[in-house]
């Protein structure tokens, strides 16, 4: 087995992940979290015309150029929504205008309208008026055979709204990337049934669930492999004919019951390493047939931890999308560390606020073991340790929080 860092590990993984080809075109509407597949250029201006940012009145600044108040006649009225082509503002004259709506000809200057006095049917504006003022001119947002869109972006609602504004009703984007979850080991049981003398409920299937319902894969969910060499060959086959990428949890270390390594060994290709990482040591990436393989260590904790700094940047490229490695922000031990590791640890934490001036402090859950998922669900976050490294309280640590380390 090999021993390897936490970024070999990663790179290793991101290497090898292979970016979805296929396209498939959806409604726009749709499609928050999935990843563009392809740059997308605007076949238009935004806006498409000189529009008024404000309710009030269209002038000529010319008009208007002078200090003190100057009356004008009320022209013409124009809503949002119309279109004045045939009309030109005359000299000595404002249109009534609403927000959005065209700026018509001759004017070049909106005056908001609680800056404008109505006086029968003029308008008193107190001088000077700019050219230019609370007007939004053609393309001020986007211009015609511009990239707005780059390929490989998740779609935020907000890159959605913009696909909007250029009128596509659909958009091109990666098919989602078949993701199947299976759970391993006789003692491991569904929520639902009543659980026999040594026996636990199987958390990870879930776990696993939730962090690839928040990537947008398309989850298969096959269950629990019991410890049995040919029903794991089974199991797994039928895993990876159907999916891109398998993930199992547990059996992936070396005891004689841990069939996962064996069979995947047998019937495809298997790397697996002692991650100088805790918790989480034992990691197995590998091919079955055309699908990935990814084997996670078994304790509940190691799973989530493993899926963070690995698996999930690896799905990341293998959706079609940029991985970002999310960045630690340092923070204040209000903890202490006595013994140092030999491993690098991801502790489960949670930030308090400064008492001074200072950083925000660390504090972390009493129990730590790989088992206690209370602890994940406690944290907001993982402080990280370096092997070799012991703290005392106020020095400085990297925190790294759930809401980055799972997007
Ligand atoms: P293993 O790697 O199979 O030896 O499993 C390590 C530990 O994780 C054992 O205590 C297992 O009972 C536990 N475990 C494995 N799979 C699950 C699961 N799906 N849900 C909860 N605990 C699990
Ligand atoms: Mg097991």
């Amino acid at each position: 087995m090999r021993s390897t860092s936490v970024e070999e590990a990663r790179s290793f993984l991101l290497e090898r992940a292979r970016p979805i080809t296929e396209i498939e075109r959806i409604d726009t509407i749709h499609g928050v979290g999935r990843i563009l597949a392809e740059d997308i250029l605007s076949p238009i201006d935004v806006p498409g015309y000189d529009n008024s940012a404000m309710d009030g009145y269209a002038v000529r600044s010319e008009d208007i150029a002078t200090e003190g108040e100057t009356s004008l006649a009320i022209g013409r009225r124009i809503a949002a929504g119309e279109s004045a082509p045939e009309y030109t503002l005359k000299s000595d004259e404002a249109a009534r205008i609403f927000t959005g709506a065209p700026i018509p000809d001759g004017a070049d200057s909106v005056v908001m309208q609680e800056h404008c006095r109505v006086v029968g049917d003029t308008v008193s504006i107190r001088g000077p008026v700019s050219p230019g003022m609370n007007i939004r001119p053609r393309g001020n947002d986007i211009r015609a055979d511009t990239s707005v869109l780059s390929a490989g972006i998740r779609l935020t609602p907000q890159a959605l709204g913009l696909a909007a504004s250029i009128g596509l009703s659909s958009i091109p984007v990666s098919r989602r990337l078949r993701v199947a979850i299976l759970s391993s080991g006789n003692e491991v049981v569904q929520p639902g049934t009543p659980l026999q003398a040594g026996q636990c409920y199987d958390s990870n299937r879930h776990t696993l669930f939730g962090l690839l319902a928040n990537l947008g894969c398309e989850i298969l969910d096959l269950g629990t492999i019991p410890d049995d060499f040919d029903a794991t060959e089974v199991a797994l086959r039928e895993a990876a004919s159907q999916a891109d990428v398998v993930i199992t949890s547990g059996g992936v270390s070396v005891g004689e019951e841990d069939h996962i390594k064996r069979v995947v060994e047998t019937i495809g290709h298997l790397d697996l390493w002692r991650i100088a990482v805790k918790p989480g040591k034992p990691l197995a990436y590998g091919r079955i047939l055309d699908a990935d393989f990814i084997g996670l260590p078994g304790n509940p904790v190691s799973v989530l931890v493993t899926f963070c700094l690995f698996v999930r940047p690896m799905l990341i490229r293998r959706q079609g999308a940029v991985p970002s490695i999310p960045l630690p922000r340092f923070v204040s031990a209000g903890f202490q560390w006595p013994r140092a590791g030999d491993r690098r640890e991801y502790a489960r934490a949670r930030l308090v606020p400064a008492e001074d001036e200072g950083l925000p402090k660390a504090v972390l859950f009493e129990r730590q073991g790989s088992d206690v998922l209370s602890s994940a669900v406690w944290a907001d976050g993982l402080v990280e340790i370096p092997p070799g490294t012991v703290i005392a309280l106020g020095d400085k640590v990297a925190y790294l929080p759930f809401a980055e380390l799972l997007g």
